[in-house]
């Protein structure tokens, strides 16, 4: 099997942990699942055999041809899925994603999907295992990050399998885990909300090594960052890091409307 780097191809070899990603996603016959880069077929293999309706996206034209004969019954699409305007695309609500994602470009894909509760509602992706466990701390954790407060607004997560650079061929140089995510039906706070505690999360780990107070200083003048946080009731001395859940909802709900839009 040939495998271009640029396209992040690491095949799974073993037909049993393709069988095994497709149990833990949970598919049942007759859902709408979306595969994001098949490749070849690991993963549409078992797809197919649990009965699933399924669309795949596939950006190496080379496979294209490949894949519609071995599965005809599969849509395969020679689209990148980095991007997509996924409800224009993809009808009706509930769908499951399969993927084991091209890890160049797992955190946007991820994060995209996220953004579409009413088309989504399962994610079981493989990606690095270091991006895995960004994607499930949640704020005010050991290794809380700006992406797994963005997951934490927007779904509930858990790692279900990690695998060794020897399921795949070529090996990758990085050991990977699958993380299953289930997406809330609207984000935490609202649409809204989350919005705003995404654009502060911006900032304040825009300046990791400061206090939430100095970063947020450095895009907005001092006297309307330091009412902002007495309204929100957040310590300002502490870091982005070391914000719980509660408090990042409550800097999303007293942002000042007149806070600069960057
Ligand atoms: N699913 C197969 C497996 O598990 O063996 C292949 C997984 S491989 C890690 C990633 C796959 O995504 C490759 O087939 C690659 O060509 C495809 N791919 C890479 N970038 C993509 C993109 N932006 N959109 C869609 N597919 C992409």
């Amino acid at each position: 099997m040939d495998a271009k780097k640029r396209f992040g191809q690491h095949f799974l070899h073993d037909p049993a942990i393709g069988r095994a990603i497709v149990h833990l996603a949970g598919v049942a016959k007759g859902d709408a699942v979306l595969e994001i880069g098949p490749g070849h077929g690991a993963l549409t293999q078992p797809l197919v055999e649990a009965g699933v309706r399924l669309t795949a996206f596939e950006l190496d034209r080379d496979l294209l041809s490949g894949l519609q004969e071995r599965f005809p019954s599969v849509e395969v699409r020679g689209q990148d899925a980095v991007d997509v305007d996924w409800p224009s695309i993809l009808p009706g609500s509930g769908w499951h994603v399969v993927a084991n994602l091209p890890y160049n470009v797992a955190t946007p894909i991820v994060a995209q999907l996220l953004a579409h509760p009413g088309t989504f509602r399962r994610l079981t992706v493989m990606v690095q295992r270091e991006v895995a466990d960004r994607i499930v701390a949640p704020p005010g954790s050991r290794i809380a990050n700006r992406l797994g407060l963005y997951v934490d607004l927007r779904a509930t997560s858990q790692v279900v399998m990690t695998l060794a650079p020897g399921a795949f061929r070529p090996p990758p140089k990085v050991h990977s885990a699958v993380v299953r995510l289930d997406l809330r039906p609207e984000p935490l706070g609202g649409e809204g909300v989350a919005t705003r505690v995404e654009t502060v999360a911006r900032w304040g780990y825009g300046a990791r090594r400061k206090t939430l107070r100095n970063a947020l200083r450095g895009v907005w003048d001092a006297e309307h960052v330091d009412a902002w946080l007495s309204q929100a009731d957040v310590d300002g001395g502490q870091r982005a890091e070391a914000l719980d859940r509660d408090a990042w909802l409550r800097l999303g709900r007293t942002m000042p409307a007149d806070a600069p839009a960057r």
